[in-house]
């Protein structure tokens, strides 16, 4: 069997015909397999959807209860047969309830891993790698230049800055699913016990990730009737990317708009949102961590979406890896 028989694109997304089934569709379909929550992948109007608990919960809380007719539960390492195919979902590292999805008949076992990073991160399950014969792999960082730091170092930089001004308001902008609990994380694993402040735009996910056992300390709203010269001074207050420089950041005081992502490595898009404090922080695998990866999974093909395909679909030849650009459409970068 070839291996585009098992698995190709389609214009709704990555279709198995053996299975009848697509992975992170981008339209409604009867059967959906969704790697994790972030809305370009985890969308509302399929008929089924089999996912893991967390991420049918995310789902949920986004979408409301009747965001598919039924739902399906995958526990990591189990496999589940549907039609003439073995599926499995395995750890991404990349969100809570994040998973790569292995597709597997006829002795073929492709890997498609959504969104999935290497680097620590204490609100998800590690990322494990999966032997397989064609791996999927995202491009988000795949170019030599994105070398993403230390998640601490970065902690540790935020830190000093509340040090040095004690005065102003450190708002930092961070995607609300996955990257606002890490930022919270981080902090409090370096030990920074004050309470933090959370748009109500992220109290929900943060609520859901508290549950879970993930732990985020003290957690306040930001949002208050009464404005204080003094409000938020020294203090971390996590916000959606889009409020910064908004007029939502001028309720406290003197703010200083930090944003955690892994493009603040490019100082120019810092520049163009007016971050002063920028935090390269990212729930996608960087250069290292793509390559990495790529030799782990022991793959002898390489499909490479959504990013910047070129650098990586070139470094696997030159490694020997067969490889190609898969065109998949509607992934966006996330915020990321
Ligand atoms: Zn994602």
């Amino acid at each position: 069997m070839r291996p585009q028989d098992l698995l190709h694109p389609c214009p709704e997304g990555l279709y198995c015909p053996l299975g009848d089934f697509f992975i992170d569709p981008v339209r409604p379909v009867d059967r959906a397999l969704i790697t994790h929550g972030h809305a370009d992948h985890a969308r509302a109007g399929h008929r089924t959807v089999l996912a893991t608990r967390e991420t049918l919960d995310i789902m949920r809380l986004r979408y409301g209860a009747d965001f598919a007719e039924s739902r399906q539960v995958a526990a990591y390492g189990e496999g589940l047969d549907i039609g003439d195919v073995r599926v499995s979902f395995h750890p991404a590292g990349h969100v809570l309830g994040s998973a790569q999805i292995a597709v597997e008949a006829n002795g073929l076992r492709i890997v498609a891993s959504g969104d999935y990073k290497r680097h620590l991160d204490a609100t998800c399950t590690p990322f494990e790698p999966v032997r397989c014969d064609v791996f999927i792999t995202e491009a988000t960082f795949g170019l030599p230049v994105f070398v993403h730091p230390a998640p601490e170092v970065e902690a540790e930089r935020l830190a000093a800055s509340l040090r040095q001004f004690p005065e102003r308001a450190h708002i930092v902008g961070a995607y609300s699913l996955g990257k606002a609990q890490r930022v919270i994380s981080l902090m409090r694993s370096i030990g920074h016990d004050e309470p933090i402040l959370i748009h109500g735009a992220l109290a929900r996910i943060s609520r859901y990730y508290q549950g879970q056992g993930i732990k985020l300390g003290r957690l306040e709203p930001a949002t208050v009737e009464e404005e204080t010269a003094t409000r938020g001074a020294g203090q971390i207050i996590v916000a959606p990317p889009s409020v910064l420089g908004d007029r939502w950041t001028r309720r406290f005081a003197d703010p200083l708009s930090a944003f955690a992502s892994g493009w603040m490595r490019i100082r120019q898009r810092a520049r163009q949102r007016g971050v002063e404090l920028p935090l390269i922080l990212s729930d996608h695998a960087d250069w290292n961590e793509l390559t990495a990866t790529i030799r782990e999974t022991g793959a002898g093909e390489v499909w490479v979406t959504h990013g910047r395909e070129e650098a990586l679909v070139r470094w696997c030849e030159l490694h020997g890896i067969a490889a190609r650009p898969l065109n998949l459409v509607g992934y966006e970068d996330e915020a990321d």
